[in-house]
């Protein structure tokens, strides 16, 4: 690699995105999703429903042109039949034609035990629905003991491994996520990463931690450390397409050239959000 190649002069390209959020309710309660205050567990609270297919449809039809990548996901409902988060996807491919990221192996795992239907089959359903990826949702914490603490109701780790590599065979390529907080453990993280090298992905996706209400103590994370997690992702997995979610906060031009030089491939910029 020559020097150009090694410290490009352009940060990497930012990919606008829209996410499509099903529900903004959760019962699994993971401890860094501001998702996770479920309503029913608050008396006489009630739980509101999903996204309504006709307000999907309608927002589509106005979507920001920069978006390059729909992101489809949700809290974890128990209300709507699997057919409503197909419907959904085959929605949003009527409208858009770019790549769809649709759900993650932890509603693959709730409709199979809700629906006792084979997980083939529901990734090949949202296939056929204009789905072209599977999203990295659940596999923040594949070290047990950290998920342990950080999720403690999602299926295991070893599970959502195995999961997500359904995906290659149905043509919906899962995705893997690193986080990036002040509060984790380096062994933890180096453990984490092990584990992602032990099968392929479409890419992976860097997410910053920032503060919920529940827990403020999820401080983000300073530049510099952020740049160096995001070296040693890419040493481990130099083929790998890497992008970073933008933060809740405003990044500098400089703060993207560094983070292109430490190895990231692209950013994810949310565009829009079409929430209930
Ligand atoms: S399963 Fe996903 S949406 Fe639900 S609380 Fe955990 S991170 Fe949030």
């Amino acid at each position: 690699m020559n020097i150009a190649e090694r410290y490009p002069a352009q940060a990497a390209p930012k990919v606008g995105v829209a996410k499509i959020t099903t529900t903004r309710q959760c019962w699994m309660q993971c401890r860094f999703c501001d998702f996770s205050q479920f309503a029913p567990l608050v008396f006489g609270a009630d739980i509101d429903p999903c996204l309504s297919l006709s307000k999907a449809e309608t927002q589509l039809k106005r979507l920001n042109p920069a978006v390059k990548l729909l992101k489809i996901r949700g809290g974890l409902s128990f209300r709507e039949p699997f057919s409503y988060f197909r419907a959904l996807v085959k929605t949003a491919a009527k409208m858009f034609s770019g790549p769809i990221q649709a759900f993650s192996p932890i509603e693959l795992y709730q409709w199979h035990r809700i629906e006792q239907r084979p997980i083939r089959d529901l990734l090949a359903e949202l296939r056929w629905a204009g789905a072209t990826q599977l999203g990295p949702g659940g596999g923040e914490s594949l070290v047990q003991p950290w998920r342990d603490r950080l999720s403690p109701n999602r299926l295991d780790a070893e599970a959502w491994l195995s999961l997500a590599s359904l995906g290659w065979e149905t043509g919906m390529p899962p995705s893997a996520m690193i986080l990036a907080g002040r509060w984790l453990a380096k062994e933890d993280l180096a453990q984490h990463l092990h584990l992602l090298t032990t099968q392929s992905w479409h890419h992976l996706e860097v997410k910053i931690m920032r503060p919920v209400t529940l827990h403020p103590e999820l401080e983000p994370i300073h530049l510099i450390a952020l740049c160096r997690l995001v070296s040693e992702i890419k040493e481990k997995m130099p083929d790998t397409p890497l992008y970073v979610n933008d933060p809740s906060y405003p990044l500098t031009d400089d703060a993207y050239l560094l983070l292109t030089r430490a190895g990231a491939d692209g950013f994810y910029t949310t565009l829009e959000d079409i929430e209930p």
